[in-house]
């Protein structure tokens, strides 16, 4: 009579997330599932590639870091933008708090996916130009935002300027003429200086927030 111990299952290998470095996938566009080190079968169904490419169409065995490099270069496609209405534009600018917004230009504030090279969210974009509404062809990560304001003559490049007051960086749009050049001022000197002596005078000295300093 067999044992308790010996009709046992063996014990199981546990694995990590770690251990999975190749997946099924649709280069650049989708992964299918992950394949397990051991059975070389994906994690979830435990399915081979014939079985899998007869419901996914054009799914291939490849390296994770393969699939994630593939899907960031077509994440990266080059951006046109695209005229939309101006109802269109206020609806998307009203449906949620912008994630970032400048001159007319704004991200849609809920992520529509994440970047596969940087895990950096990306947004749906607007902005006005010419009078005229537009949106990105693709989502846009926040320096791909700024990138595009410059590119579209929305916005001008950010300068790095230094605080007058305490030396440290103070980006900004433009240079206020009340500065020497190359100075501007940083948010919490801006700041400190309009609680004490009041907003209109502090941007008499160092010019409005988000244009002459305290841009993000
Ligand atoms: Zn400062």
């Amino acid at each position: 009579m067999k044992t308790l111990e010996a009709t046992a299952p063996t014990a199981t290998q546990l694995i990590t997330v770690n251990d999975c470095i190749e997946c099924f996938a649709i280069p650049g566009q989708t992964m299918i599932d992950v394949i397990h080190p051991t059975t070389g079968l994906s994690l979830h169904f435990q399915h081979n590639l014939e079985q899998i490419a007869a419901r996914y169409s054009g799914a291939v065995k490849m390296t994770i870091a393969d699939y994630c490099a593939s899907k960031a270069a077509a994440q990266d496609a080059e951006i046109t933008w695209i005229e939309t209405t101006e109802a269109r534009y206020w609806e998307m600018l009203e449906v949620l708090p912008p994630a970032r917004m400048f001159a007319g230009a704004f991200l849609v504030g809920e992520a529509m996916d994440h970047h596969a090279g940087t895990g950096q969210p990306r947004y749906e974009a607007y902005l006005i130009k010419g009078g005229k509404y537009f949106f990105a062809s693709r989502p846009l990560r926040a320096s791909e935002f700024e990138s595009e304001l410059v590119r579209q003559g929305v916005a001008e490049p950010i300068r790095n300027l230094i605080c007058c007051c305490c030396g440290q960086p103070a980006p900004a749009r433009k240079q206020w003429g009340n500065r020497d050049n190359g100075f501007g001022v940083c948010p919490s000197c801006f700041d400190a200086v309009a609680i004490k002596e009041g907003f209109d005078i502090a941007v008499n000295y160092y010019g409005r927030p988000g244009i002459h300093h305290s841009v993000r």
